[in-house]
């Protein structure tokens, strides 16, 4: 029978359960087989009454019928009470509305093998139910086999789409191999007719293993072709350093990490491609992204096109404008800075010289991509922070440019894997490395009770000239909450550091006030910022040294790493005290002590994510074609890793997929897209 056939084929599913299966994306007999049970009944081993949970009611047990009794049913009719006993002697109570003509086949004495999915125990020990099926044959009543047990829908039952299954995959099959003869035993994995069948009715538990090895791999393996057909269209030339670029690098008071020499040159020959760009540049705070960004600004910029730079924060984009201002501006780059905030006549004058292309670069944040806003030749957008963006708003912005390229970049690193796969699109370049000399930001967990000693070792700080923060993570006491609050303990250290210069900062202060404190920290005339979270992102003050981050448990791990990040940014030893309060739930235990072991962000995020699970991460980027049934992005990494490798070898040695052996894949990854 043909995969295509449609899912009403199966014997008891009409018109309208076809319309409730087709919701859950099962149209065909193939679809079905496709449909993966999310847990299996395992009915092995024989069960009894007393194996019914409150957690889980069902059961498939051997039961003989000893009394009848009927009352009247509530509407109409009369109810049947069967009662029966279980082989261990327990008394289960059969109820059948509305049926009392059951009597005539419950017979004083009969056996039978009955099946529930909601037995409920009584206080006085008799189990009762009136949802069952009953079998005459052990083999009927599936006892003796693994169930799969799937996800429903609508008026859907457990029992039709477990027909449905063992139709569709005795009618289609035996199926096909997916996957070249040669790769099942290397990899041992399943051949597909066996990995079809048994993923739904397998045999013992390693057959639900390998089966769902085999199905995830493949998946994987034509998610992994998709990825590379996708890439293999950018023609590669290496775009050179210009002069300016040389000289933009010379004028530094540092070299370049070799991370951010390739990512550079990466990011150079896509520029000179023809193609535009997408690319993701993601690495750790501090490495050093936004140099890269500049370094590309320029590349564009000397080919007479206009380039866009967006950050998430009017802080941020004020901090790159200055930074930009400082690096760029002596090789002639003609820079604006364009926020919500810029009214009025200046920003008329700024905006007519975006649109006749005077200006080369403007830094901005989401302002960049209001209606007013239009350019002469935008050719390359970067977005700073990435991740705090909407597809929207970066679509908005890339739309103002014709055939423009796309950088964005990310603190959030995400663990290399995945990285290709989210963001299956995108061409990926990683900082890996920190620039040198950089000492690991020490961190230590506080617990309330220790605080003083952890204010006197801030007090050193300051004595040698270094500065700090201390973020909580709300702005005033309102409400009942007891957790400490910026305006408070603002006052609170105001005491215990007197004559030590500080500033109170916090999302409600008016933008003005932010930029000018944030002025004053850097120019060291204030020592430390008494903050919420408005400093999580981006800031970069080199000689602030202490991180004082308290209600720390509170804290996700992306902000708990971002907010250290903004100390350990210049040779000098830094420290981040995680100031926790005494009953910590396990899930905050463990985002703290993964906090203390290690400061490298990509070890951070896979234990985030393995504490999460990737959904909030995938987000708005999961691709066309990420819908995966048997694979998991979370726990799957492995087989990821195993599926690229072999994507990459089959597309060396086949790039067309032309070969016999790689037929199957070819037609798959047609019908993907
Ligand atoms: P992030 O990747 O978090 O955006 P930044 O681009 O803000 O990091 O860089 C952090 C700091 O490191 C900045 O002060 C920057 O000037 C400095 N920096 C960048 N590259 C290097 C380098 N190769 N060597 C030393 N310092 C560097
Ligand atoms: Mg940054």
């Amino acid at each position: 029978m043909n995969v295509d056939e449609r899912i009403t084929e199966v014997p008891g599913i009409g018109k309208k359960s076809a319309a409730e299966l087709a919701s859950i994306g099962i149209h065909t007999l193939m679809d079905m087989v496709l449909y993966p049970p999310r847990s299996y009944d395992d009915r092995r081993e024989e069960r009894f009454l007393s194996d019914a949970t409150p957690d889980n009611p069902s059961i498939a047990c051997r039961i003989t019928v000893i009394s009848h009794s009927q009352f009247p049913s509530k509407r109409s009719g009369m109810t049947l009470k069967a009662t029966c006993i279980d082989d261990e002697g327990r008394k289960l109570e059969l109820l059948c509305f509305n049926r009392p003509f059951m009597k005539d086949m419950l017979k004083l004495g009969s056996s039978w093998y009955i099946t529930s999915p909601a037995i409920e125990r009584s206080r006085n020990g008799i189990y009762s139910t009136a949802s069952f099926e009953l079998k005459r044959s052990k083999e009927e009543a599936g006892i003796g086999k693994i169930l799969p047990v799937y996800p429903l829908t609508g008026s859907i039952t457990e029992k039709m789409l477990r027909n449905a299954s063992a139709y569709a995959i005795s009618a289609l099959s035996p199926f096909p191999d997916e996957l070249p003869f040669e790769m099942y035993q290397r990899l041992s994995l399943l051949h597909h007719n066996d990995a079809y069948r048994l993923i739904h009715y397998p045999e013992n538990d390693s057959d639900i293993i390998n089966a769902r090895r085999t199905l995830a791999f493949t998946e994987l393996l034509l998610m992994e072709l998709a990825i590379l057909r996708g890439k293999g269209s950018r023609k590669k030339k290496q775009g050179a350093e210009s002069k300016a670029e040389a000289e933009l690098v010379s004028s530094l008071p540092f070299s370049l990490t070799q991370d951010q020499v390739s990512a550079a040159a990466e990011i150079r020959a896509d520029l000179d491609s023809g193609t535009p760009m997408n690319r993701l540049l993601q690495g750790d705070v501090g490495s050093g992204k936004t140099l890269v960004a500049w370094i590309a600004a320029l590349h564009e910029i000397q080919k007479g096109n206009q380039v866009a730079f967006m950050a998430p924060t009017e802080l941020l984009a004020r901090q790159h404008a200055e930074g930009a201002a400082e690096l760029l501006s002596p090789l002639g780059i003609r820079i604006a800075f364009l926020t919500g905030n810029v009214k009025g006549q200046s920003r008329k004058l700024l905006l007519e010289s975006l649109r006749k292309g005077i200006t080369d670069l403007v830094v901005g944040t989401h302002a960049l991509f209001s209606e007013d806003v239009s350019f002469n030749r935008l050719k390359l957008v970067i977005i700073d922070e990435q991740h705090r963006f909407g597809v929207q708003q970066r679509e908005a912005l890339k739309n103002k440019g014709i055939d423009a390229s796309i950088l964005s970049m990310t603190a959030t690193p995400i663990p290399r894997t995945l990285a290709l796969t989210l963001f299956a699109d995108l061409d990926v370049s990683t900082l890996q490395t920190m620039p040198s000399g950089r000492i690991p930001v020490k961190t230590y967990l506080v617990s309330d009770k220790k605080r003083d000693d952890m204010y006197q070792s801030i007090a050193v700080e300051f004595q040698r000239g270094h500065q700090a923060y201390f973020v909580y993570p709300r702005i005033d006491d309102e409400g009942e909450s007891d957790l400490r609050d910026v305006t408070h303990m603002h006052e609170e250290l105001k005491s215990r550091y007197p004559g030590v210069p500080s500033a109170l900062i916090h999302s409600k202060l008016p933008e003005e006030e932010k930029i000018r404190i944030l002025h004053d920290f850097r120019a060291k005339k204030i020592m430390y910022l008494t903050a919420t979270s408005v400093v999580e992102v981006g800031i970069d003050i080199p000689d602030a040294t202490c991180m004082v981050i308290e209600h720390a448990d509170i804290f996700g791990l992306a902000a708990l790493h971002q907010l250290r990040g903004r100390v350990g940014r210049s040779i000098l030893p830094s420290y981040c005290f995680l100031v926790f309060s005494s009953n910590l739930s396990a899930e905050a235990k463990a985002r703290l002590s993964v906090m203390k072991e290690t400061n490298d962000g990509f070890r951070i995020a896979e234990k985030d994510l393995e504490i999460r699970g990737p959904g909030e991460m995938a987000g708005d980027r999961q691709s066309g074609f990420l819908r995966l049934r048997f694979a998991s992005l979370t726990s799957d990494l492995d087989l990821i890793e195993q599926a690229r490798i072999e994507a990459e070898r089959i597309a060396r040695e086949d790039p067309g997929l032309l070969s016999i052996e790689n037929a199957h894949l070819r037609i798959a990854l047609k019908e993907q897209c």
